[in-house]
């Protein structure tokens, strides 16, 4: 590979080739040693652009050819998130991961490319629109962003790399790198240290020490740090925003121990509503798709009469006074049919609610309830469909709904 452009003129271009075993080694401007691409015609040949821009390429096909095929097989949306992610973690991440160890995230423009790709297959497993918000995706599937992801790949390379004996070639380029990094030169350590340092963490992680105090029981502790960092910003930013106010605080449902709160995880409800469209419409309030009268604002920036209720007018639009207080007739058939579920299903007697803090409190009760959830998702589902303005209307058939549909809050530049 020759660094620079290959002149089409002939004239300007080496009058011979490089010899092996009698065949001639042709000019390239970019080649592809031990599956990762090089280039020297871009101007970020350190970045590794055309790899990322190959990875990118792969991973939209499979995404393509696995998950969105087996949508059109059993019916769009109709997947199940759990076997959606089984999917993911089958084909997709390999390639979104794929020379993680080497590459590290230097250039945003360059990982933006495999970072916006991985955000869309989430939302498609959730069956959110894809300008839904950000950590909710993290949180409500328990999948670290990619670049944390890409990062603990790096580090754990940077722990086998200590740990092997000093002839080893591959320690030897290590002690190489740590060269260059204190000379102040570009080096593989140097960017490791430069992304720990660019994280949107507000606990910062530890500091990348020289070769000489790097150890393998620092790495396994920085690796612990980053995952708790990771939860720590997923849970801080969840709780940051107006638009999701039932998952603030919220406390996670086991199966055989007491709730108890969980910041990341594949979310119960994922799973114990085996309906789509029923899962659909809960995932869909939970994660701040539906638009409730300023509920995507701080209350005290708008008007009180602008945050009536559209049904009766009486109170606030927010979750609790419509799902648990309203006094449209849909909206009280809709509850009378839940108490009924609920009193079979679960024998619980759905209590009345006399303040706004009230039904909130039992709105989020039954959400994150083991078996409570199911026939509060249908719930959810009769209810969001008389309401017009939750985005788009809710579809009486999953296979009209359209995931991709700009249903959600915009998107924000949330640093993962
Ligand atoms: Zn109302």
């Amino acid at each position: 590979m020759v660094f620079g452009p290959i002149s089409p003129n002939p004239r300007r271009r080496p009058s011979g080739c490089l010899k092996l075993a009698g065949a001639d080694i042709p000019w390239v401007d970019r080649h592809k040693y031990v599956g990762i691409w090089f280039t020297s015609v871009q101007r970020d040949i350190l970045t590794l652009r055309v790899h990322y821009e190959k990875k990118e390429g792969a991973a939209s096909y499979v995404f393509w050819r696995s998950i969105l095929g087996c949508d059109l097989f059993v019916g769009r949306g109709r997947l199940p998130p759990t076997v959606g992610l089984q999917l993911y973690y089958a084909v997709i991440d390999c390639h979104l991961t794929h020379g993680a160890d080497m590459i590290l995230d230097v250039d945003n423009t360059s990982s933006n490319l495999l970072d916006d790709l991985n955000r869309m297959v989430l939302r498609r497993i959730l069956g959110l629109g894809r300008r839904s918000g950000i950590p909710q995706l993290y949180s409500e599937l328990g999948v670290y962003p990619l670049r944390v992801r890409r990062l603990e790949l790096a580090l754990r390379y940077l722990r086998y790399l200590i740990a092997l004996p000093e002839s080893h070639l591959a320690r030897k380029a290590l002690t190489e790198s740590n060269r260059l990094r204190c000379s102040g030169s570009a080096s593989w350590l140097g960017d490791i240290s430069f992304v720990m340092r660019s994280l949107p963490f507000s606990s910062p992680l530890p500091v990348l020490p020289s070769l000489a105090h790097l150890s393998v029981a620092w790495c396994d502790e920085t690796i612990k740090s980053l995952r708790e960092a990771t939860k720590d910003w997923v849970s801080s930013e969840i709780q940051a925003r107006v638009s999701l106010p039932l998952l603030h605080g919220r406390r996670e449902p086991l199966e055989d121990k007491p709730p108890r709160p969980i910041r990341m995880c594949r979310r119960h409800y994922l799973h114990r509503v085996t309906i789509p469209e029923h899962r659909h419409a809960l995932t869909r309030l939970l994660c701040g798709s539906f638009r409730f009268r300023g509920i995507h604002k701080p209350a005290t920036l708008v008007d009180p009469l602008s945050r009536l209720c559209r049904k009766c007018g009486l109170a606030d639009e927010v979750p609790g006074h419509v799902f648990m207080q309203c006094l449209h007739p849909d909206t009280i058939a809709a509850r009378e049919e839940l108490r009924h579920g609920l009193l079979e299903r679960c024998n619980y007697t759905l209590p009345t609610s006399n303040s706004d803090a009230q039904a909130f409190s039992l709105l989020q009760d039954l959400i994150f309830h083991w078996d409570r959830v199911i026939p509060t998702a249908r719930f959810v589902l009769v209810v969001a469909k008389s309401w017009k303005f939750f985005g788009n209307v809710m579809p009486t058939r999953v296979c009209e709904d359209d995931p991709g549909a700009e249903d959600g809050e915009e998107e924000e530049d949330a640093g993962l």
